[in-house]
């Protein structure tokens, strides 16, 4: 017999793409398949960024959040963009 199983899960793992506001250049962060989901529901209005990216920093999350690349971020907030995972 054939079954259909409706709980497949789709891996599926994001790079989000932003045009840095400041400098206009592009950046990309590279989610992983759980983050891309919980990414994916934050974008459609659930829950807070810390939420959906807890295993990311703060600076990445900023970057996901408003597209500021780390530079930018590093003159906007004098924060360490040093650790950031943004290319
Ligand atoms: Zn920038």
């Amino acid at each position: 017999m054939k079954t259909t199983d409706t709980n497949v899960k789709i891996p599926m793992a994001l790079t989000v793409e932003n045009v840095c506001p400041m400098c206009g250049e592009s950046h990309y962060l590279d989610l992983d398949e759980d983050s891309s989901a919980r990414y994916m529901a934050y974008l459609m209005g659930f829950g807070l960024i810390q939420e959906a990216l807890p295993d990311y920093n703060a600076i990445e999350r900023e970057f996901c959040k408003t597209g500021y690349c780390p530079k930018c971020q590093n003159l906007l907030f004098e924060v360490d963009t040093s650790n950031s995972r943004i290319v």
